[in-house]
Formats: structure tokens, C-alpha cells, sequence
């Protein structure tokens, strides 16, 4: 059996083509513009390759984007203050802090001094606890893509056997709570589970999100399980430098339904999700409908 690839480029495309509709049809109606907000302290090379990609995109879509591009030694009371602006500019709707940031700035007192309205990471911990009670939220944007393609894969995903591999804050937990949302049976893996392997081939659903490249072989997934890799690892290999994900996909397709390949697979659902949750974040300041 050969998988399914998920085209993750194609859908994200598909993702934005849609929100740049809905942005174009509101500015018509309102003459008011979606704004984003991106703020990026430090010369993190990723984090500089991210917050680019996410400025570009923004503006793609008819949205404001607004940069700020903060040195490493920034103060927290500063990027604090930064932040006390935004949440009260009304042309700013969503704000992104980049993570990580550096070393001397405290990752939660940040993101919890945003607008929860204006998270569109959905970091905040008022979104966090809006999420795991099912009320409504701001998603976030890694797991939210991932559960976008599960759900135009599979339709319903109720009753499906579903395993996380992974327990951070920004993928394997709001993975699973989405999953279970969806009412999935969810197991979340991390690096204590007893014989991981066994674990995973329980699953129909797998969700790898764990920063260790190529990690999970194909014995490791029962047959035709639908596998979803966040993971995004730099290797080299051969003397080239490469990008592959936390599953070893040349074995995992061979066992899979349907995989996502890396890169092409849920990395561009990311951005797309962000733009996304822009949009939401607007028309629920506005007082719109949001788009379905
Ligand atoms: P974290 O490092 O925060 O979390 C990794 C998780 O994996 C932890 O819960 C850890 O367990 C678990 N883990 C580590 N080693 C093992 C092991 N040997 N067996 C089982 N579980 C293990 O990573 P993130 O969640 O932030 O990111 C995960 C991956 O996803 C990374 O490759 C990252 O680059 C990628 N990513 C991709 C995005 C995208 O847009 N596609 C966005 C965000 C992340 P424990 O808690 O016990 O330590």
C-alpha cells in the first residue's frame, strides 16, 4: 500500500485564496482593513525566516501587516509596553510575539499581557482555558491546520483512534484537545510513555510533534492510519543540508493511509491558519459574521 500524500501547499492555498475573498468582500462592505501585528525580538535566524514569510503573506491576502523588528536586549517592560499599544490600536486586530524569546524575558507574563481577543496564536491562557472547555477560542494555528486536513480527509473524525506524540503547549496538547473536540479517543505520548511503539500502532489517527527527526518508523503505524508529521528537523545528509519531519515518511507511506509530507505538509497550513484567525479576530471586533 502506498499513502495518500496530503498536499498541506495546495490546501494552505486554497486556505488563503479564501480568507483574501472574505478580506476584499469586508473592506468593500466596511472600509475597514484586517491588521496583523508581528513582533520579533532578536536575530533568531528561523524566527527572522517566519516572521518574513508571515508579512508577506498577510499583505497577499489584502490585510495590514505591521512589523516590529525589537534588539535581542530589549527590555521586557519595553516589548510590555509595545504590547499595551497594539492591544489598544484599533487598526491592529491580531498580534503575534515570536517565540522563543530571549532568555531574559518571561515567555508567559508576555503572551498573557496580549488582548485575548488580539491572540491569534491562541497562547493566552484565557484562550488555553476556552479551548479545553470548549468554549469559543482563538486556535491555535499548528494544531488548527492539522485538524483542517483530518477533517477534509476524513469528514467526521468522532468514534477514530487518535495518538499525539508530544505534550508542548504550542502543538501536542491543543492537538489533542482538538482531537477530542472532534471525539476522537486521544492518548498524548511523551518522552516518559512506556513502549511508545505500541502506543502509536494503536492509532488511526497519529500526530507526530516532537523534534526528532525521522523518529517514528513505519512499524510503528497500523495499516492505513491517516499520519500527521509537525515535526520540522534541519539535517544533512549526503553533505546537503535537508528538512525532514519526526516520521521516517519513505517507510510510514508504505504502511499509511494517507501521510503529510515534510516540508510541504503542515508547515504551510500554519500561516495560513494565522491569516485565518486574523480574519476572525476582526469580524468579531467588528461585530461581523464570521466566515464559515
Ligand atoms: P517541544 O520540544 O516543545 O515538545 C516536544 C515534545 O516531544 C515533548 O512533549 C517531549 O516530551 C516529546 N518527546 C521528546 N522526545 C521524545 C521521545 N523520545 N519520545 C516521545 N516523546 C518525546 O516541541 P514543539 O511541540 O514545539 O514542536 C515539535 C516539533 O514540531 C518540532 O520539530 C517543531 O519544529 C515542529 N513545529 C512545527 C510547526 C509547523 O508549523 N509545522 C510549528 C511548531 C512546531 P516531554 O514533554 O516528556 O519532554
Amino acid at each position: 500500500m502506498t499513502a495518500k500524500v496530503i498536499d498541506g501547499k495546495a490546501f494552505a492555498a486554497r486556505v488563503r485564496g479564501e480568507v483574501a475573498t472574505h478580506v476584499a468582500r469586508l473592506k468593500a462592505e466596511t472600509g475597514r482593513t484586517p491588521g496583523l501585528a508581528v513582533v520579533l525580538v532578536g536575530e533568531d535566524p528561523a524566527s527572522q525566516v517566519y516572521v518574513g514569510a508571515k508579512g508577506k503573506q498577510t499583505v497577499e491576502v489584502g490585510m495590514a501587516s505591521f512589523e516590529h523588528r525589537l534588539p535581542a536586549e530589549t527590555s521586557e517592560a519595553d516589548l510590555l509596553a509595545l504590547i499595551d499599544r497594539l492591544n489598544r490600536d484599533p487598526e491592529v486586530h491580531g498580534i503575534l510575539v515570536q517565540l522563543p524569546l530571549p532568555p531574559h524575558m518571561n515567555s508567559d507574563l508576555v503572551i498573557n499581557a496580549l488582548d485575548p481577543a488580539k491572540d491569534v496564536d491562541g497562547f493566552h491562557i484565557s484562550n488555553v482555558g476556552r479551548l479545553g472547555t470548549g468554549q469559543k477560542s482563538m486556535v491555535p494555528c499548528t494544531p488548527l491546520g492539522c485538524l483542517m486536513m483530518l477533517r477534509d480527509l476524513h469528514g467526521s473524525l468522532s468514534g477514530l483512534t487518535a495518538v499525539v506524540v508530544g505534550r508542548s503547549n504550542i502543538v501536542g496538547k491543543p492537538m489533542a484537545q482538538l482531537l477530542l473536540g472532534d471525539s476522537c479517543t486521544v492518548t498524548i505520548a511523551h518522552s516518559r510513555t512506556r513502549d511508545l511503539a505500541a502506543v502509536c500502532r494503536t492509532a488511526d489517527i497519529l500526530v507526530a510533534a516532537v523534534g526528532r527527526p525521522e523518529m517514528i518508523p513505519g512499524d510503528w503505524v497500523k495499516p492505513g492510519a491517516t499520519v500527521i508529521d509537525v515535526g520540522i528537523n534541519r539535517i544533512e545528509r549526503d553533505g546537503k543540508k535537508k528538512l525532514v519531519g519526526d516520521v521516517h515518511y519513505p517507510s510510514a507511506a508504505e504502511v499509511a493511509g494517507a501521510i503529510t509530507p515534510v516540508p510541504g505538509g503542515v508547515g504551510p497550513m500554519t500561516i495560513a491558519c494565522l491569516l485565518a484567525n486574523t480574519l476572525t479576530a476582526f469580524c468579531r471586533a467588528e461585530g461581523l459574521a464570521e466566515p464559515q
